[in-house]
C-alpha cells in the first residue's frame, strides 16, 4: 500500500463547475510551494454539471489529483467522510471547493501540526459576502449546539481543518449514519488548537447549502450529540400539569364559592389548541430521533462510488481495516 503522500487535501464538490479551475490552481500553487509530497482527493457528490469532468482532465496531467466519484448526491459531511476513507497522508486537511477557506492557510496549519497539535482548527473570526440571515443563523446553531451538549464542538469553525493521520483513523471507525463531522472531530479528542481566518466570499457560484440542507444538517449536529430535547417533554409536562392543576382549583372554588362560574368556551379551546401543539412538536422531537434509530438500523452503506474499480487499490489498509469492524 503507498504511503509515500505526506499531505492530503480532501475537496468536496457539488456542482462546482465554475470554482474547481481555481481551486486547483491555488492549492497546487500552495502545496508546490510545501515541497513535499500531496495528494488532491476530489470528492464528486453527484454533480450534474462537468465538475467530475474537469477533475478528471486534471488527474490525466497530474498525479497527485484523485477523484471519488459518487452514484448521487449523499452530501457534504458524507462527501468529507468518504475522503478521510480514502486519505493517505500523514496530515489531512478538509477544504470547500469554492475557497470561501483560503488554501494559503495551509502552511500555517502545518507549522502547528508540526508543533504537535494533532487537529488543527480554523475559526472564522469574520465572514465576508455572507446574508446577515446566514451568519445569525449560523451563530445561533453553534450557541444552541454548546448549550445543549456536553462535547466541546469549537464556536464558529467549520469543517475547514486539518487533522493527523490518527484522528483520521479514529473518524473512520465511526460509521454512524446521519454525520456531523465536527462533532465527531472533538468527540473523538486529542490534542487541539485554533487558527484564526477572514471566511472569503465564495469564489463563483452559489451556495449548496441552501435553508432545507441548514436545517437538516443542524438537525443531524443536534440530534448526534444531545438528548435533551428528547427531556423537554418532561419539562413541558410537569410545567403545564402544575399549571392545569392550578386553574382546576381556581375555578372549583369559583363555582363552589361565587356565582360567577367561568363560562370560557374561548379559554378551552386556546389551552386545548397550546396542548396539542406542544404534543404535536414533542412527537415531532421524538420522531427525529426514531428517524434516525431507523437509518442506523437500515446499515446501509455510507455513499456509493461511480468508480469503484479505479479507486479501490486507494484505500488505505488501516481504513480497510477499521470499516470492516
Ligand atoms: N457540497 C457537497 N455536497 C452538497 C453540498 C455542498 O459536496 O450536497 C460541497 C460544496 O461543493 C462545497 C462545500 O460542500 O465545496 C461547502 O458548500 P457551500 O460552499 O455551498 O456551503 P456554504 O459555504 O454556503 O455553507
Ligand atoms: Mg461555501
Amino acid at each position: 500500500m503507498k504511503r509515500n503522500v505526506r499531505y492530503t487535501i480532501i475537496i468536496p464538490v457539488y456542482n462546482e463547475e465554475a470554482v474547481v479551475h481555481e481551486t486547483y490552481r491555488r492549492l497546487t500553487r500552495v502545496m508546490e510551494a510545501i515541497g513535499e509530497p500531496y495528494e488532491l482527493l476530489f470528492v464528486n457528490d453527484g454533480s450534474r454539471d462537468r465538475t467530475a469532468e474537469i477533475i478528471e482532465g486534471f488527474a490525466e496531467s497530474d498525479e497527485c489529483v484523485k477523484l471519488l466519484d459518487f452514484s448521487r448526491n449523499f452530501g457534504h459531511q458524507i462527501a468529507i467522510t468518504a475522503g478521510m476513507d480514502f486519505a493517505c497522508g500523514d496530515a489531512i486537511v478538509i477544504l470547500d471547493a469554492d475557497l470561501q477557506d483560503p488554501p494559503e492557510l495551509i502552511p500555517q496549519m502545518i507549522e502547528k501540526w508540526q508543533e504537535g497539535y494533532e487537529v488543527v482548527y480554523a475559526r472564522r473570526s469574520k465572514r465576508k459576502g455572507e446574508t446577515l440571515f446566514k451568519r445569525w443563523t449560523a451563530s445561533l446553531f453553534y450557541r444552541t449546539l454548546s448549550a445543549l451538549t456536553e462535547v466541546n464542538i469549537p464556536l464558529d469553525t467549520g469543517d475547514f481543518r486539518l487533522i493527523d493521520r490518527k484522528v483520521c483513523k479514529a473518524m473512520c471507525s465511526i460509521r454512524e449514519k446521519n454525520r456531523f463531522v465536527r462533532g465527531l472531530v472533538s468527540w473523538v479528542g486529542f490534542r487541539s488548537t485554533a487558527i484564526e481566518y477572514v471566511r472569503e466570499e465564495r469564489f463563483a457560484g452559489e451556495t449548496k447549502y441552501p435553508l432545507k440542507k441548514m436545517i437538516r444538517f443542524s438537525m443531524d449536529g443536534i440530534t448526534s450529540f444531545s438528548y435533551k430535547p428528547l427531556k423537554l417533554a418532561t419539562y413541558l409536562g410537569f410545567i403545564i400539569s402544575f399549571a392545569s392543576f392550578v386553574c382546576l382549583v381556581i375555578s372549583l372554588c369559583l363555582k363552589l364559592f361565587t356565582t360567577n362560574a367561568v363560562a370560557g368556551w374561548s379559554s378551552l379551546i386556546a389551552c386545548l389548541l397550546l396542548l396539542n401543539g406542544v404534543i404535536l412538536i414533542i412527537l415531532g422531537i421524538l420522531g427525529e430521533y426514531v428517524g434516525r434509530i431507523y437509518d442506523e438500523t437500515k446499515n446501509r452503506p455510507l455513499y456509493i462510488l461511480r468508480n469503484e474499480q479505479k479507486v479501490k487499490n486507494l484505500r488505505s489498509e488501516e481504513v480497510i481495516w477499521s470499516v470492516q469492524q
